[in-house]
């Protein structure tokens, strides 16, 4: 029979991988915690109108990436492909504006896209991410932009390189916008099919397409920044200077637009090398319009997301994998040795150390082999001898061989401390 085999753009981390993802989710939740950022747990499935109307009709996921399908009931439900639209569903739903002046929350979780799958694009992916709602000020633009940066260096990304920009509010980008569309329409022979299609429906996208062509138009374009109304401009200012306060370098891109519809003023990208064509490792801005789009009031909110799968890829090449606690393996010796062993398996796995055995019947020097390959810090060896006399041996797997503490016999009372010793305290 033919076997079956995982779905195009998905995968399964195995644990060697998993191990990478649980660091980096453990530093992840760290950095986010010391921000006073608390964590949102929201379905994976959700009512499609959702999307449609945050991220926007005319972007590339709501027009061809999403994985919509008719639930039992004739319901329209859609895999989330990002995770803002969700937080504020549930901040509106839950009513979380009446009872907090601002929110700090973030998520981590899977999104889907149906892309066409690439080194570092896939459609199943991971994203963490954080929203911060309430506030209009700068200084929550330039908070956002801080933990985006932070999250990234923690998990060992220090590499990443910032850029900003401003897509001004509806009450400037009207202006810019009919401003590109009338130079677009005169280049138009020039663009890509897509691109062309675009110039209609969402001409800010052309500004980031890929394709050469286009981006030899988008060079030329008129540029928003110097569209924006005093407003605008005061607040990217004030943004640049708080970030520049921190230390934070920096590169103004008129181009980078985002590709969701959603975003209103501060965007800003985080982008790393390695990663060919998708370099970009987070993205986010300023969305002011979203919570009363979904049917709220105007709550001004900024936020950001950051692909992990891309983390990964690049910190693979950078860092080293990550090293488990210490492992105690206990090996015996026949029956008697089997059932003495297991209250002291069980005894130390209670005291908090990391104790494997070996389930199948064999030999010590098998055991000891699997041990070995385990890559155990100490054996303890459960011997006839050693049940007799109420002890274990202690095989040292660190210590030189013919070193005189390589292997020490202790009594079973004095265990808890020579392993203490022995591993400095470490489980
Ligand atoms: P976005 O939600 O499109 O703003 O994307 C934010 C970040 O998520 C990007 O910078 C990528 O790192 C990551 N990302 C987006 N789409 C994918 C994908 N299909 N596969 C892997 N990572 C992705």
């Amino acid at each position: 029979m033919e076997a079956i085999q995982v779905l195009k753009g998905m995968r399964d981390l195995l644990p060697e991988q998993t191990a990478w993802w649980q660091r980096m989710e453990r530093e992840l939740a760290g950095v986010l915690d010391r921000f006073g950022y608390q964590e949102l747990r929201t379905p994976l499935l959700e009512p499609t109108a959702l999307f449609k109307r945050s991220i926007g009709e005319a972007t590339d996921i709501v027009e061809k990436e999403m994985y919509t399908f008719q639930d039992l009931d004739g319901s329209s439900v859609t895999l989330r492909p990002e995770g803002t639209a969700s937080a504020v569903r549930a901040y509106l739903e839950n009513f979380t504006w009446k009872k907090e002046p601002i929110s700090r929350w973030y998520y981590l979780g899977t999104m889907f896209r149906h892309e066409k799958p690439q080194k570092g694009r896939y459609r199943m992916f991971s994203q963490v991410g954080a929203e911060l709602l309430g506030a209009a000020e700068p200084a929550a633009d330039v908070e956002l932009i801080d933990l985006a940066v932070e999250c990234v260096r923690a998990v060992g990304l220090s590499e990443a390189t910032l850029e900003l920009n401003s897509l001004g509010c509806p009450a400037c980008r009207p202006a810019y916008r009919e401003r590109l569309v009338a130079y677009l329409r005169v280049q138009r022979s020039a663009l890509c099919e897509p691109c062309q299609r675009r110039l209609e429906t969402n001409p800010l996208r052309v500004l980031d397409c890929k394709v050469e062509g286009c981006q030899k138009v988008a060079e030329e374009a008129p540029r928003i920044l110097d569209f924006l109304g005093p407003e605008c401009l005061s607040h990217l200012e004030a943004v640049r200077a708080g970030l520049e306060s921190m230390g934070h370098a920096y590169r103004l891109n008129h181009r980078m637009v985002r590709g969701l519809d959603y975003y209103s003023r501060t965007t800003f990208e985080l982008l790393t090398g390695g990663l060919g064509a998708q370099s970009a490792v987070a993205g986010g801005g300023r969305y002011d319009g979203l919570v009363a789009q979904l049917g709220g009031p105007e709550i001004p909110a900024v936020g950001f997301a950051a692909g992990l799968d891309r983390i990964l890829l690049r910190l693979a090449e950078l860092r080293e994998p990550p090293q488990g606690p210490p492992i105690i393996f206990v090996a015996s010796q026949g029956e008697a040795g089997w059932r003495a062993a297991l209250p002291l398996v069980q005894r130390l796995r209670r005291a908090g150390h990391k104790v494997l055995s070996d389930v199948r019947a064999g030999s010590l020097k098998a055991q000891l082999k699997r041990a070995d390959k385990d890559r155990a810090r100490l054996v303890l060896v459960l011997g006839e001898e050693e049940i007799q006399a109420g002890a274990v041996s202690v095989k040292d797997m660190a210590a030189p061989e013919g070193a005189q503490d390589k292997q020490v016999r202790c009594a079973l009372a004095d265990l808890d401390r020579l392993l203490g010793e022995k591993l400095g305290g470490v489980k």
